[in-house]
């Protein structure tokens, strides 16, 4: 049996969605890719697969709209992505889906033969599904090969999109040594590291170019854990650089710890030249509680070694960890004043499930989580620390922002909006605390 599938990846194409259209077409299907499924789509599917990456996807009213005409439209619902990493919480939401666990192109080809063949879906590794009433969970399907080469279902009209600069982010390699509470990598990839070789990520992006998109980053974790060595990463970046020009490459997200003069040389001569380094906090307390595996004297020497390089350097800053005090936070504001970024982003920790912070916020009381607390200026504790520090990063940058009202405003609005989305997935999550207590992988 021919199956029609429509995969939905909701917000914008993600390489993920991709993935999943590309294994799917290799399987024998006939495969469309839509952002949101419209009618037409829909009837004319026989599977809908939502690839959700984020656990906003399970709160949103759109995604949970469309994932419900889905399931009246279509015969069977799949839902996979880094929300399968607790599979009884995408259930809780979605009882009448399958969800696809871990990696497409394991664990799709033998879902679509038993769905295709009528088979049992309890024979197959990797899902997870309602059956009488009961959660039936087959376990983890095994990681993916990245060495052999993986077609992607491209769509076009790729370079009208934006994800943070980017038209896409494409993925040299999987997983992460890295230990740290809030990031689903590890858990969902696995600590150990694949890489693809190079030859195979030149070819999709030629792929990728063919179908617009002009402006590129990297992801996967921490970029520069790329390949057996540092020269597999100098020659990585060399030859993407050739490929789409090193204006059109960015490699973002490093840790402090695994940088060197050599590595920083290739960002700076084949990239944009900025890092986006995972500072996270200022207080040597709280890098251990998120088990960072870095201090701030790891940071300072980063942003010393970057700068001597000529890279630039923006940081990347977690405020409203569980257990953070307001003697945390000021030294998170003297670290933005002794190092002036270049730029500085900060984010409300967001527990995602399946982390060891996604298990730590339904077993703290609520007076250990800042986003949980009452706020002064903003709505909750986090939201006001986010804003101090926001307010003290436009202080000190290495370009200062002159704080006017216009400034402020934005400020004010862009933390309520972080705020109250990351309020909203710590509710949900101490709502299904017993799901989370038994996520542990
Ligand atoms: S935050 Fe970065 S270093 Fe830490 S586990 Fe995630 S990918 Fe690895």
């Amino acid at each position: 049996m021919t199956l029609r599938i429509l995969v939905v990846s909701p917000d914008y194409y993600t390489y993920g969605a991709m993935v999943v259209g590309g294994v799917c077409e290799r399987w024998g299907a006939r495969v469309r890719l839509r952002r949101e499924p419209d009618p037409e789509s829909l009837r004319s599917a026989d599977v809908a697969i939502f690839s959700l990456h984020s656990t906003q996807h399970l709160l949103r009213k759109d995604v949970i709209r469309a994932v419900r005409r889905a399931v009246e439209a279509c015969r069977w619902v799949i839902v996979g992505g880094p929300v399968s990493q607790v599979p009884e919480l995408v259930l809780e939401r979605f009882p009448e889906v399958i969800v696809a666990k871990g990696e497409a192109e394991t664990v799709l080809p033998p879902l679509l033969d038993a769905l295709a063949e009528g088979e049992d879906l309890e024979e197959v590794e990797g899902v997870c599904l309602r059956s009488d009433g009961d959660v039936v969970d087959t376990g983890w399907p095994p990681p993916a090969d990245l060495e052999s080469p993986r077609p992607l279902k491209v769509p076009r009209g790729l370079g009208e999109q934006d994800i943070r600069g980017a038209n896409v982010y494409i993925e040299t390699h999987r997983g992460c040594a890295g230990t740290c509470t809030f990031c689903q990598v590890p858990c969902f990839f696995g600590r150990e590291i694949r890489w693809k070789p190079v030859d195979a990520i030149l070819e999709e992006v030629r792929e990728l170019m063919r179908a617009g998109a002009r402006r590129f980053a990297i992801s996967g974790g921490t970029v520069t854990m790329y390949g057996d060595d540092e020269e597999d990463f100098v020659r990585l970046l060399a030859e993407l650089s050739d490929l789409v020009g090193r204006e059109n490459l960015s490699a973002p997200d490093v840790r402090a710890d695994v940088l060197n003069e050599r590595v920083l040389e290739a960002i700076r001569d084949h990239t944009i030249g900025w890092i986006f380094l995972g500072v996270e906090s200022g207080s040597d307390r709280i890098l251990k509680r998120m088990k960072k595996g870095i201090t701030v004297d790891d940071v300072r020497e980063a942003v010393e070694l970057a700068r001597s390089v000529g890279v630039r350097v923006a940081a990347s800053l977690i405020v409203g960890y569980p257990g953070e005090r307001d003697e945390d936070v000021e030294a998170t504001e003297e670290l933005l004043s002794e190092l002036m970024f270049d730029d500085v982003f900060i984010n409300v920790a967001e527990p995602i499930p399946g982390t060891e912070l996604g298990r730590l916020v339904v077993e703290l009381p609520e007076d250990e989580i800042p986003i949980l607390q009452p706020g002064e200026r903003m709505e909750t504790l986090a939201g006001d620390r986010a804003l101090q520090l926001q307010l003290t990063a436009f202080t000190t940058l290495s370009r200062p922002v002159p704080l006017s009202d216009d400034v402020y405003e934005e400020a004010v609005k862009g933390v309520r909006e972080e705020e109250r989305k990351v309020a909203r997935v710590t509710r949900f999550l101490r709502e299904h605390a017993a799901v989370l207590r038994g996520s542990a992988r």
